[in-house]
């Protein structure tokens, strides 16, 4: 069988895990490329068409239609324009291809440079600079520097087209000079692999290092039904150290319930425990906070993209976080909902229609609530540093953040959540209705893409209005999923903080009238019940109670039939249960 050829992405590949390669050449339908993958390659287009920008006149070869068109097309192009550019010039040898991002003249030869998105140097760059290298001086070319240009995240774009100084200039060839010696072995060691059967290498910290395997799926199935992974893993014990997980897995242990105690802290031990016993942990914690809260409570959550190639004035590279769209659940006293949302498609910077538009929106008074607040804080800060004008609104705006995340975080688990607080975590175990998985846009990377796709001129109609659709959803979902944890937490609470306060409710009560025996016989039913339950959690049965008891007597009258009817738990907390 004919060995099929190399190319720099194989060699990357290779040098990254010997299976990839395998994979990527002979099994490229297990291919499962991430959102974020796809992104990281729009990226390193747009970066590559600047570079060029910046090294004017000079001639691309196209992705001619074969490969032997390329190869003459680059040697045409060498010897009719020595004095120019070339974009992505082609060159083979010993069956290895090689495209060269730059290739720049230069007195003593080309300067060849590789162009990269990321803001520095990375030591897999060094790998592909240095087989180009080998490739390109096979065939003859004399270089004079091998260098990486990489994004200087220093530089402040003036909004006027200019793009110089966006990339740096990293010289390569002290690192580059003694790899090329080892470009021969790599390439007859990459050859044996794609000779044999496919590899048999164990999944582990190179399948996300350098870059992310999109194999993972393959080699992760794979090696369950080898050995099959226990329910919860190590990774569900939050903020377990690195080097513990090692020693732990180095003894045989993989199971997160069989972690001996002594290695875990107050969190990790209520996971491992939930884990295995099954039930959800809550505390009144998060319930005590927003019961405080006043009203009209905003739940708000902001999308935004940072770029390799600024787009508007006074941002740079990689650094600022561009806000492009916001969504705002605002709750009343009465329990009225309005939702209202910021989406700027135009292209413009939206950051001052969007300060402006936030501030209009949410007022002087009344709770914000946000998941993760540096995130939200940090962005208004700096629309705050931005417009000086609305910066006393916009600071007043971060005065009135709640973080519902640390709320959560100390009031509940799950173990569905597998050591996760992210709210699409929690989200599936207190709403499971709301569902991003169907919708068009389904997490923050995928926003972040859509958003560019929406701005980028060549984009249809019909696909920027799709887009536009599924940003919009998938925003109006992230508040109304704050909206609903936050119901939760608060409906939800444990019953030794509930019959403290039932009690008190019943003492503004006499036994003797008809309110009073009703909210008597509630408390009793309740006790009752919580003796019968597990008393660490009791979740639909009491947050239904307290809420009865607060609006009225009919309403209670009803909730004493259900309970002196019912078995230990509701309908809706067998429900809750028979569903996890
Ligand atoms: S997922 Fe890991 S083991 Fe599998 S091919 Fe990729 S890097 Fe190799």
């Amino acid at each position: 069988m004919k060995t099929p050829g190399l190319s720099k992405s194989r060699i990357a590949a290779w040098r990254q895990c010997p299976r990839k390669l395998w994979l990527q050449v002979h099994r490229p339908d297990l291919l499962d490329v991430s959102e974020e993958a796809e992104r990281g390659h729009q990226i390193g287009y747009e970066v590559a068409e600047v570079a060029r920008s910046l090294f004017p006149n000079g001639v691309l070869i196209e992705g001619e239609a074969d490969l032997q068109s390329a190869l003459d097309a680059t040697r045409s192009a060498m010897q009719q324009f020595p004095d120019r550019p070339l974009y992505e010039a082609t060159f083979q040898h010993d069956n290895i291809l090689v495209q060269a991002d730059l290739l720049l003249p230069s007195p003593t030869g080309y300067r060849m440079v590789e162009v990269k998105s990321s803001a520095s140097v990375k030591p897999h760059h060094l790998d592909d600079c240095a087989l180009q290298a080998w490739v390109i001086r096979q065939n003859g070319v004399s270089l004079s520097a091998v260098e990486l240009a990489h994004i200087n995240t220093d530089f402040v774009y003036q909004g006027n087209g200019d793009y110089q100084g966006l990339l740096q200039h990293a010289p390569l060839d002290t690192d580059v000079g003694p790899m090329l010696e080892s470009v021969v072995h790599w390439v007859d060691q990459a050859r044996l692999v794609l000779q044999g059967t496919e590899p048999a290498t164990a999944t582990g910290a190179q399948c996300d290092d350098p870059v992310e395997c999109p194999f993972n799926s393959h080699c992760s199935v794979a090696a369950t039904e080898e050995t099959p992974e226990p329910d919860y893993t190590l990774d569900v014990l939050p903020r377990m150290r690195s080097a513990l997980k090692d020693e732990l897995r180095a003894q045989g242990v993989f199971d997160a319930l069989l972690v001996p105690e002594e290695h875990l802290n107050d969190v990790q031990l209520r996971v491992q425990e939930c884990s295995r016993t099954g039930q959800m942990w809550l505390s009144d914690a998060g319930a005590r906070v927003l019961e405080a809260l006043p009203y009209p409570r905003y739940y708000l959550d902001f999308e935004t993209i940072k770029l390799a190639v600024p787009r508007w004035a006074n941002t740079s590279p990689h650094r600022t976080q561009v806000p492009f769209q916001w969504s705002c659940h605002t709750e009343e006293k009465s329990g009225e909902l309005r939702h209202a949302m910021f989406l700027d498609v135009t292209g413009d910077d939206p950051r001052r229609p969007f300060a402006q538009s936030l501030v209009d929106m949410v007022g002087d008074t009344g709770p914000i609530l946000v998941y993760f607040q540096a995130f939200e804080k940090s962005r208004i800060g700096e629309l705050a540093a931005l417009y000086p004008d609305l910066a006393e609104r916009l600071e007043a705006i971060n005065d009135r953040v709640i973080d519902l995340l640390p709320l959560t975080r100390d009031s509940y688990y799950h173990p569905h959540m597998h050591g996760s607080w992210s709210i699409k975590a929690v989200l599936p175990t207190i709403a499971p209705d709301l569902d991003y998985g169907q919708i068009a846009v389904s997490n923050g990377t995928a926003a972040q893409t859509a958003y560019a796709e929406i701005v980028h001129p060549a984009t249809t109609a019909a696909r920027r209005e799709l887009l536009t659709e599924g940003l919009r959803e998938y925003c109006m979902l992230d508040t109304l999923a704050m909206v609903r944890l936050a119901h939760f937490l608060s409906e939800t609470t444990s019953w030794r903080y509930f019959l403290s306060d039932l009690d008190k409710e019943c003492g503004t009560f006499s036994q003797d009238t008809q309110e009073g025996a009703l909210l008597y016989r509630a408390a009793e039913l309740l006790r009752e019940r919580c003796r019968l339950a597990d008393n660490r959690v009791i979740t639909d049965p009491i947050a239904w109670l307290q809420r009865k008891l607060r609006t009225g007597y009919s309403r209670t009258q009803a909730l004493v039939a259900e309970l002196e009817a019912s078995s230990v738990l509701s309908p809706a907390a067998q429900r809750t249960q028979a569903e996890f």
